[in-house]
């Protein structure tokens, strides 16, 4: 299947690098035929994302730190003198300090709690809502999650809480835009080797453990994300809102390690 993303323009942000769920998500789309726009929060960043937004046919590449809410205005005046209209977006933004994702939830500060909400969970709505105004029919809205949301990950801390403040977000903003023909979902993908994800204490031992006990015995790849993303921001997926889609080699049905792993 070929071209699915023919046609559409979109805004992409949370690209880091090469290594980025983002990335993965744009180079599918690009294949795909899509136009699309990257953010990239700050100037070292940027000199990383600007040779990738190339590789990806990207022209439109803008600063945008989403603590800063005159940046967010920037980049969506840049859209609508640019383009006017919008197709899809790609909300790849997570942060929380990493001193508190170790040790117990229960030692989160009133700061990074604020911080971590705001930067992980509430830009989102933030950047959805302007998105909207700029999208008519069959606009499509995605953001990325993590399973720490549901159930409790080893010091995954205020990240699982926001994680499912996000979900949360992901079903009332499919509800507020539905009536328009716009659909909001997330992909909520297994453990990836990150920067994000380094920023956890002890990734690496919760990376192997998903992988040896994962239904498929194996981690997923940025590809493979990329692949779902294609889905759910394609008109493949014209009938799905609200969703929360797994892409983590099925980890999240599982109750207990797999019996080889138990017997070992
Ligand atoms: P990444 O480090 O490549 O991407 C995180 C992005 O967030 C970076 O581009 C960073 O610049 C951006 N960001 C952080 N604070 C920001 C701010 N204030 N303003 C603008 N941008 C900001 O890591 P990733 O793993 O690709 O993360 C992308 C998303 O995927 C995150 O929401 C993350 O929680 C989620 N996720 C990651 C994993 C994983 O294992 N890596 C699993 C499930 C979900």
């Amino acid at each position: 299947m070929e071209g699915l993303m023919k046609g559409k323009r979109g805004l992409v942000m949370g690209v880091a690098n090469d290594h980025s769920i983002a990335w993965g998500i744009a180079k599918k789309a690009f294949e795909h035929g899509a136009e699309m726009a990257f953010t990239y929060q700050g100037e070292a960043f940027g000199r990383r994302v600007k040779p990738l937004a190339e590789q990806a046919g990207v022209k439109l590449v803008l600063p945008c730190d989403v603590e800063d809410e005159s940046s967010v205005d920037a980049v969506f005046d840049t859209l609508k003198s640019e383009w006017g209209k919008l197709d899809f977006i790609v909300h790849a933004i997570g942060f929380s300090d990493k001193n508190e994702l170790k040790g117990l939830y229960a030692d989160t500060t009133r700061a990074n709690f604020s911080r971590t909400m705001l930067i992980s969970c509430f830009s989102f709505t933030e950047i959805a809502r302007r998105a909207a105004a700029m999208m008519e029919d069959d606009g499509a809205m995605l953001t990325l999650t993590y399973a720490g949301s549901m159930r409790v990950m080893p010091n995954y801390n205020v990240m699982g809480v926001a994680k499912a403040a996000l979900e949360a977000s992901v079903r009332y903003l499919a509800s507020d835009f539905g009536p328009r023909g716009i659909r909001v979902n997330a992909l909520s993908a297994g453990p990836v080797r990150t920067l994000a994800g380094a920023g956890v204490a002890d990734a690496r031992h919760m990376f192997a453990f998903q992988q040896r006990n994962s239904p498929l015995r194996r981690s997923v790849d940025i590809d493979q994300v990329g692949n779902s993303a294609l889905y759910l921001l394609s008109d493949l997926s014209s009938g799905v809102t609200g969703e929360v889609h797994y892409v983590d080699s099925g980890y999240h049905i599982v109750s207990m390690p797999s019996l080889e792993e138990l017997k070992k």
